[in-house]
């Protein structure tokens, strides 16, 4: 099923919770809304769900004005951070529980029922828990049960609320590995709410990052990690050196150094902020030119193949973050104390207008 979210806003009292939200999500697709705690993914997903009335704008399932489909009618499966099964049944009626609930009419035979249960259960690995109760279960389980249960009754659409919060880092990458697993066999039109920028950069096909209430960057992972169009998107995505500087000519000015930024070729005398990712800087022992930034080296660490190098620039007072492979770092031999000189492989400069939103 597509979603075709058109114009969307949404108040509570006098706060502006969504701000023109516009988005197609096209059927099958894995999409992630990710942002800051209040940027309005939950009220999002609500509306989606039917569970938030819209006061302005549309959304339309296959080109279907919701408005017009009852709650009951949407083929939608929810499944939310807390896991909210029913304590007193079994696992199995549990996932059972949605198709025991229907008219008699539209009920399938008690033997049908059994065959789906088991094979919802065969596929979230839990054909051997069928007769406990969510007590004896751990959180990642009962979240699986919690997912069995939601897809039990064939939802065109499956929208998940922070799916996997309430666990611990480990469960909730097994489960995500698994969400997408799922996924890829299914394809269900799928919704989730995250605020976690690893699982969304993880699972999704395509990311809608949010902020106050509006959409910042809809793209697949590598587009908004590699190319963020705000300096918001870049500062969320991951780690980032800022460089500050004054335009001039088509260059960064920053005082000691010039680095490119063909982007502005006509904003001269504009201040200008660089933002440059840490593996995005190039490090030499030796300056190469008298761009280069000359920084010393106060702090290096290694985790796993990477080294994360922390670095104390020169001319004003403010460090620099860069990551080096460990092939690159064993070249360089670096020492701490030693100064060194940097400069961006890859850089996106943004004017203060790039600031407001
Ligand atoms: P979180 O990650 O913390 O859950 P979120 O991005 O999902 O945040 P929402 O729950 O959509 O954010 O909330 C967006 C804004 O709307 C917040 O500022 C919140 O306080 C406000 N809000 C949400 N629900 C209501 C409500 N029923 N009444 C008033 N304000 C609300």
């Amino acid at each position: 099923m597509s979603i075709e979210i058109r114009e969307v806003t949404k108040h509570y009292g006098s706060f502006q919770a969504l701000k023109d939200i516009n988005l197609t999500i096209a059927k099958g697709e894995l999409v992630a809304l990710l942002g800051p705690s209040g940027s309005g993914k939950t009220t999002l997903l609500r509306m989606i769900a039917g569970l938030e009335s819209i006061e302005e704008g549309s959304i339309a399932f296959d080109g279907k004005d919701l408005s017009t489909v009852h709650v009951n009618q949407r083929d939608v499966g929810f499944v939310f951070q807390h896991y909210a099964l029913f304590k007193h049944m079994t696992v199995f009626d549990n996932v059972a529980f949605g198709l025991n609930v229907r008219k008699k009419s539209v009920r399938p035979s008690k033997k049908d029922i059994e065959q789906k249960v088991h094979e919802l259960l065969e596929l979230v690995k839990l054909s051997d828990f069928a007769q406990r109760y969510p007590s004896q279960l751990s959180g990642g389980q009962r979240q699986r049960v919690a997912l069995a249960r939601a897809l039990a009754v064939e939802p065109k659409m499956l929208l998940l609320d922070e799916p996997f919060g309430a666990l611990d880092a480990k469960v909730r990458k097994e489960l995500r590995r698994w969400l997408r697993k799922l996924h890829n066999e299914m394809h269900i039109t799928s919704v989730f709410v995250t605020h976690d920028q690893e699982e969304a950069l993880d699972v999704a096909d395509r990311i809608v990052i949010m902020n106050k209430g509006k959409i910042e960057q809809v793209g697949t992972p590598s587009e908004v990690y590699d190319k963020p169009v705000s300096p918001f998107v870049y500062d969320f995505l991951g780690n980032v050196n800022l460089f500050h500087g004054r335009l001039q000519q088509g260059k960064l000015n920053l005082g000691s150094a010039q680095l490119d930024a063909p982007d502005y070729i006509d904003q001269d005398g504009a201040d200008a902020v660089g933002y440059v990712r840490p593996h995005h800087l190039k490090v030499e022992r030796v300056r190469q030119s008298k761009d280069e930034i000359a920084a010393k080296i106060t702090f290096m660490h290694s985790v796993g193949p990477t080294w994360y190098l922390e670095m104390r620039r020169e001319d004003i007072d403010a460090y620099v973050e860069v990551e080096l492979s460990k092939e690159e770092f064993i070249q360089l031999d670096l020492k701490i104390g030693e100064i060194v000189y940097v400069s961006p492989k890859e850089m996106k400069v943004f004017i203060p207008e790039d600031f407001i939103i």
